[in-house]
């Protein structure tokens, strides 16, 4: 028994260091299939294609185009560098998002107001009860109900403190696109530094939810791979906000709501729908040959 647990003991902490271990490659595991939706991984020296073709069949997966390393990550750090910020994605960007969490703090505003004048009620009709108990009104005649009101007056208050009374202060601003920029070069620098190359590496990683990957027709013979970026809203809004999501910020529930609804982002440098845009866009994944 005790050497079944001492066993499951190291597979877990042997998974714990696999999952902590730093990725191979700038984008390992960040790139998925645009036509199966699987991961892309290694198919050759510094070359990416979908593993379910490769190691499943044409059958599961018709997309048997690949990438080299080189090329697939220039073109993510020239859209995350060059694209991500355009200046006209910002505004439609910061619109979307403050619209979002204005709707958000507006609903968690009501909510609070409810609950105050609730609680102004259950304290009255608590002073109520106590008033009939010092006219003599019997004690057991209105226990069950004074419990019921303090049970009730705990679960406000608790509610309450937990919601804050003003929004959170994360504030899209003008600078927002300029700090991103200087960022995101400084990064990019960094991923040559032989010091800075890890912490670059994983702050770039941060901006990005996945890759998606699909084959679309050239003017020769061979087909090539649309790249669709979709970004990581919390990481993008750390880094452009000059917050540091890795040091432990504290979200508002407010924040990660908005990180939740707010699912969009960065088609090769277009917003809001861009994952139906780009399936639009692209004709359907082709059934060909090796
Ligand atoms: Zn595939």
């Amino acid at each position: 028994m005790k050497a079944r647990q001492e066993g499951r003991k190291i597979e877990q902490t042997e998974r714990e260091a696999w999952e902590r271990r730093e990725p191979r490659f700038l984008l390992t595991g960040l790139v998925k299939c645009g036509c199966c939706g699987g991961g892309f991984s290694t198919i050759g020296k510094d070359r990416f294609g979908c593993g379910n073709s490769r190691n499943k069949g044409t059958s599961v997966c018709p997309n048997r185009t690949g990438i080299t390393r080189q090329d697939l990550e220039g073109r993510i750090l020239t859209i995350l560098s060059e694209r991500l910020m355009d200046p006209e994605l910002v505004k439609v960007f910061a619109a979307e998002y403050i619209a979002e969490r204005n709707r958000l703090a507006a609903t968690h505003t009501d909510d609070r107001a409810v609950k105050e004048k609730e609680l102004v009620k259950v304290i009255k009709e608590q002073d109520t009860l106590v008033n009939a108990l010092t006219a003599g009104l019997p004690p057991e005649r209105i226990k069950a109900k004074m419990e019921q009101l303090d049970i009730r007056q705990k679960q406000l208050q608790k509610d309450l403190a937990s919601t804050p009374a003003t929004g959170s202060t994360i504030r899209i601003h003008a600078k927002m696109a300029d700090t991103y920029h200087e960022r995101i070069r400084s990064l990019i620098a960094g991923l040559t530094e032989p010091f800075r190359k890890s912490g670059a590496r994983e702050a770039i990683r941060s901006l990005i939810g996945k890759i998606m990957a699909t084959p679309v027709p050239t003017k020769g013979k061979r087909m090539s791979l649309d790249l669709t970026l979709h970004g990581d809203l919390a990481g993008i809004l750390a880094l452009s906000l000059n917050a540091d999501r890795l040091s432990g910020h504290q979200k508002t529930s407010c924040e990660q709501e908005v990180d939740q609804s707010v699912g969009f982002l960065v088609a090769g440098a277009c917003l809001a729908s861009c994952f139906a845009m780009s399936k639009a866009i692209v004709p359907p994944c082709p059934a060909v040959a090796v």
